[in-house]
């Protein structure tokens, strides 16, 4: 089991638990190195890290941010950066008032398959009111009884093709990594292996991503299946680029995998946390 998990969210985007809980939980769970990586946001860092330096734990200032890239939206997480740089602040301010009018045409599709108040139910959900997510009109669906579960919310509300999705832009690759290197952090791909790219897509993907100064992929995330780690660190090498891992962990009962229960990285690669 590793000690390192570099992924998780809390309540300031669509984690269930405040930064106290998770990193209190992380702790317990054997992890000694930890970032939080709320979605587009940083107001949860200064708590975590408060929480985290009391356990004695490494923290490092994370973020996961949304990008636009050929038709995919893709997830980049930054690590170890100074939260109080403008680029990112301000980058990321923009990034949530997108993300506000795209919660109101999600709902807005909702209505037209007669689900109603979507937006103001979402909304309840969302701790953070900069920061409805897909994960919260999720919880609306089920609190409803429209679904059974939160899988099922996405498969037949929120994912491409299906009402309740939208197309959306969010900040460009270029954008965000760029941020993340004013900031003095890095930048690396979050489960890589769940965006619907294909050989090539990926290898391009890959190749822009380090031109542009991305440092490393996830290879060990709870979104990723064995065979999938074995992929990515392969395609860590190739390009090379480091490896980093975390849980994406969301909540109890929302998530594949828990804080800290995280398998070694395969031998053979760079951990993007050499360095910190
Ligand atoms: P958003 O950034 O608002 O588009 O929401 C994306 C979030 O929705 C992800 O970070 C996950 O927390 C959640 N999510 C995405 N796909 C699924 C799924 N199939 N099942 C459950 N949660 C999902
Ligand atoms: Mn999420
Ligand atoms: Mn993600
Ligand atoms: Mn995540």
């Amino acid at each position: 089991m590793s000690s390192v998990d570099l992924h998780s969210h809390s309540t300031h985007s669509d984690g269930l638990l405040p930064p106290v809980e998770l990193v209190t939980r992380a702790h317990a769970n054997g992890v000694t190195t930890y970032a939080l990586t709320d979605h587009d946001e940083l107001s949860g860092l200064t708590e975590a890290r408060a929480t985290a330096e009391a356990l004695g734990m490494r923290f490092i200032n994370g973020v996961e941010i949304s990008v636009s890239w050929a038709d995919e939206t893709l997830h980049i997480v930054g690590l170890n950066f100074d939260p109080q740089q403008t680029a990112i602040a301000e980058g990321l301010r923009q990034v949530r008032v997108g993300r506000l009018a795209r919660a109101e045409r999600i709902a807005a599709d909702l209505a037209r398959v007669g689900i109603e108040g979507a937006l103001e139910g979402a909304r309840r959900h969302a701790r953070n009111p900069e920061l409805p997510s897909r994960a919260h009109f999720a919880r609306y669906l089920v609190e409803r009884g429209i679904v059974s579960d939160s899988n099922a919310a996405f498969r037949r509300y929120l994912t491409k093709g299906k009402p309740g999705y939208v197309e959306h832009q969010w900040a460009t690759l270029p954008q965000a990594v760029g941020w993340i290197m004013a900031a003095g952090g890095v930048t690396v791909i979050a489960h890589p292996g769940r965006y619907g790219l294909n050989n090539k897509e990926r290898e391009a993907l890959l190749g822009e991503f380090r031109d542009l100064g991305g440092v490393g992929v996830e290879v060990v995330t709870g979104s990723h299946t064995a065979d999938q780690y074995a992929t990515w660190a392969r395609y860590a090498q190739r390009f090379g680029l480091k490896a980093s891992a975390g849980s994406d962990f969301h909540g109890p009962g929302e998530s594949y995998l828990d804080l800290g229960k995280l398998p070694e990285l395969p031998f053979g690669l760079t951990p993007v946390w050499a360095d910190f």
